[in-house]
């Protein structure tokens, strides 16, 4: 069988929308997975999981029926079977394939295919995640800054302030809950090789004793940004899930983008703070953020 790729319409902030059910497939474990033609469902990504699924409720004829999750499935050339999260043997974005927003079902829906869906997200949990990610990627920018002077060469690649993309370069993990984010950096070899350096040089002391500052130069950063209300959005080049989408911020200094599937605050003035915690680990290998927005 063949499905089209789902049209989002998270990117533009939506949580509610209408929309016929083209399918229903059992999954694991008793579930079921309802895939509908367009959604405001944001779908757990299975090749950068960093946004957790959105939770809400499929009403068709009347019924409500909870979504237990929300997961990326995708098809292939050759039609077949839906393919769940890390089952997908290709990037997302192939465009071979077919990429599906599943609305995942506690229970057997019934036959429902055709009908007409009025699909509804849990509005405050994707308001927190939404504060979660623009927070995580405000993190990036402000961290970057500071720890620009401990490049000793030029990486070849920098961020939209033409900062080392320490981010980037660094990045083992990137998870958001609808608390904080916590981004998890490696400093080893390879970024050591890029030129970084966590040791004590003329101008800075080693990265383990300047945590305290560094935390401080970051949350004045991030404070300034808040304060300054500045403009988000998302640039969409097609309604399909897959398409690459951009994350545009409008701060002070410049306007910021970032590549980003997820989605985001309309202005950091949502905000009424947002503040990062910086830990080393023991043995110096690992940088961990912790950021954490606090709505207004
Ligand atoms: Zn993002």
């Amino acid at each position: 069988m063949t499905l089209p790729t789902t049209h989002v319409s998270f990117p533009a902030g939506a949580v509610a929308g209408e929309s016929t059910v083209l399918a229903v497939h059992p999954l694991d474990g008793g579930r079921y997975a309802v895939v509908t033609g367009a959604t405001p469902f944001h779908p757990l990504d299975h090749t950068w999981p960093d946004q957790p699924a959105d939770l809400g409720t499929l009403t068709v004829d009347g019924v409500e029926l909870a979504v237990v999750d929300c997961l990326t499935g995708a098809v292939g050339p050759d039609g077949g079977a839906v393919l769940v999260g890390a089952d997908i043997p290709v990037r997302r974005g192939d465009e071979e394939w077919s990429w599906l927003v599943l609305h995942v079902l506690a229970a057997d829906p019934g036959d429902i295919v055709g009908r007409t869906a009025a699909l509804a997200v849990d509005a405050g949990r994707r308001g927190a995640l939404s504060a979660s990610h623009s927070g995580c990627h405000l993190l990036a920018l402000a961290l970057n800054e500071a720890l620009a002077p401990r490049w000793r060469k030029d990486p070849g690649r920098s961020d939209a302030f033409g900062h080392p993309d320490f981010d980037s370069l660094a990045m083992a993990s990137s998870v958001m809950d609808t608390e904080a984010s916590t981004d998890t950096y490696r400093l080893g070899k390879s970024l050591r090789k890029k030129g970084f350096t966590a040791e004590a040089g003329e101008e800075f002391p080693a990265l383990a004793d300047a945590l305290p500052e560094l935390t401080e130069a970051v949350n004045r950063r991030l404070a300034g940004w808040v304060a300054a209300d500045a403009r988000v959005r998302i640039d969409v080049p097609g309604p399909e899930l897959t398409a690459r989408r951009e994350w545009h911020c409008e701060l002070p200094e410049g306007a910021a983008r970032i590549f980003c599937g997820g989605t985001h605050l309309h202005h950091l003035g949502e905000l009424a703070e947002l503040r990062t915690e910086l830990r080393l680990s023991d043995d110096g290998s690992e940088l961990v953020a912790v950021t954490r927005p606090k709505r207004a």
